[in-house]
């Protein structure tokens, strides 16, 4: 039997690996998750088929409400809110490992009087620390993106001398548990300065960087998953927290790269908070403003169009309609393309899912590296709700929060129209000079019902 279960188990781990490569490319991606399920399925069966502590009935109960719950929440939630979708789930994966640690620890120390393995008490520990730090940092980094409490990055002084004493007081408690495996109070201070450190580590961290430290804490909650496989002595799990850990890292640092920031710098947070507004925004914009009809007439008249879809388009939903504003380009030949930043939206390939949904080929969409040397030569820009990613303040104002972050160069095509509901800022929080600039037109309103109206002019021409 344990020779067939270990089978299931690599077989698992095999169709994880798999079905992550195929999720490289958006085509093979909708079969990558699939393949990965089929993993998770057999290793499920498999772990299902060694337990013998709690009744099958009991087990099945739980998979059925937990699946319920999870089925509810992910047909209900709103691509925009994804992040936050994705902030509890790592709590909740923090949170199971962080019991489970706990659980083995005092089984064996109280249940069994046991003394535990050097290993498995390393493990348990790690598990704690990275568990509960993930679980309280998942909890705090989801009332800051739904608005419970504040998104600004929150700060008081002497903050990190505070983490740094409460870091190296786990590694003395830590310490002192591995001496003695049997004394209940190193174990309740190892779990007390677990969760406040999770809390402590997040609030200072806000605005655009929330993202970042979800990434961070999807792959905290891999490597937490990893040190529990070491405890139960469970591969699969090994395995599988692993892959999430090692891929919730190049997440981060991919996005890190994309927003040029340094992982240190995320994690010191404070984003933002170092320039004082007036200095960051730069002067004051006044802007000229273009009508529908206008803009219907302007498509009518070029040869290249290039869309930047933001944050924006997600709320509106506005995708489909910009298919439409696309089949309405190429009817009359324009070279019709998208130019996709990395961090546009609010995760990474945000934009690529919405357009995809609205069944764009993939093929149209151009990456920033690729696509920024053709705007000078492109006649018309439509930035749908797109701001920080197209913000020209990221190479000209050093005194901006976004400074050297890598953007499209939008602003450099012969006319630019921007479509969005206001003057308001974007995610970051900065003025955003492109908008007051001789060949820039903002065309205001939602961005699903004003293309829609251009798309219908375009129709009558
Ligand atoms: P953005 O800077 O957040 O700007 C979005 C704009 O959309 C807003 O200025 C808003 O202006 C407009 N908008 C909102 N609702 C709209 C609607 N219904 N119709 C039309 N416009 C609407 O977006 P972005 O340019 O995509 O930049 C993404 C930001 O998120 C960056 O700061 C990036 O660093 C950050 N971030 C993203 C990731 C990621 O993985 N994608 C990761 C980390 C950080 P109005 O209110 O005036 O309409």
């Amino acid at each position: 039997m344990s020779v067939a279960i270990e089978l299931a188990y690599l077989i698992a781990s095999i169709l994880f690996v798999l079905g992550m490569k195929m999720m490289n490319k958006t085509k093979s991606a909708r079969k990558g998750n699939r393949l990965s399920a089929l993993g998770m399925f057999i290793a499920i069966v498999a772990t299902l088929l060694q337990i013998d502590a709690i009744s099958m009935v009991e087990i099945l109960a739980c998979i059925v409400v937990g699946s319920a719950i999870g089925l509810y929440y992910a047909n209900k939630v709103e691509m925009t809110k994804m992040p936050e979708m994705v902030a509890i789930f790592n709590g909740f994966g923090g949170l199971a490992s962080f019991s489970v640690a706990l659980s083995d620890y005092f089984l064996r120390t109280e249940v069994n009087m046991e003394s535990i393995e050097l290993v498995t008490v390393i493990s348990i520990i790690v598990s704690v620390f990275i568990g509960g730090l993930t679980f309280t940092g998942s909890l705090v980094a989801y009332l800051k993106l739904n608005g419970n409490i504040s998104g600004s990055p929150i700060t008081f002084k002497g903050q990190h001398p505070i983490n740094l004493i409460l870091f190296l007081g786990f590694l003395t408690a830590a310490f002192f548990t591995v001496l003695d495996q049997t004394d209940p109070m190193l174990i309740i201070i190892l779990i007390v300065i677990a969760l406040v450190l999770g809390i402590l580590t997040v609030i200072p961290i806000g605005g655009a960087d929330m993202p970042v430290v979800i990434s961070l804490l999807n792959s905290y909650s891999g490597m937490a998953a990893c040190a529990t496989g070491f405890i139960l002595n469970n591969n699969v799990l090994i395995v599988a927290g692993s892959l999430v850990g090692a891929s919730g890292i190049i997440l981060t640092q991919i996005m890190c790269k994309a927003m040029n920031r340094s992982l240190v710098n995320v994690l010191l947070g404070g984003f933002g908070q170092t320039v004082n507004e007036a200095q960051a925004d730069g002067p004051s914009i006044t802007v000229k403003e273009i009508g529908v009809e206008e803009t219907a007439m302007l498509f009518d008249g070029v040869s290249s169009v290039i869309v930047v879809p933001g944050y924006g388009m997600a709320v509106a939903q506005a995708q489909h309609v910009i298919r439409e504003l696309m089949e309405q380009c190429e009817k009359r030949k324009i070279d019709f393309k998208f130019a996709i930043h990395p961090v546009a939206g609010r995760m990474p390939g945000h934009m690529n899912v919405l357009l995809a949904e609205a069944n764009i080929s993939y093929d149209k969409l151009i990456e920033m590296e690729s696509i920024n040397d053709e705007f000078p030569n492109t006649d018309l820009v439509l930035i749908v709700g797109a701001n920080d990613v197209v913000n020209p303040a990221a190479r000209n104002n050093p005194q901006s929060p976004i400074y050297g972050m890598p953007i499209l160069n939008a602003d450099k095509a012969r006319t630019v129209i921007v479509c969005k509901r206001s003057m308001g800022k974007g995610y970051a929080g900065v003025e955003n000079e492109l908008f007051g600039y001789p060949n820039c037109l903002m065309l205001f309103g939602d961005a699903k019902q004003t293309i829609t109206k251009v798309v219908s002019e375009m129709k009558e021409m």
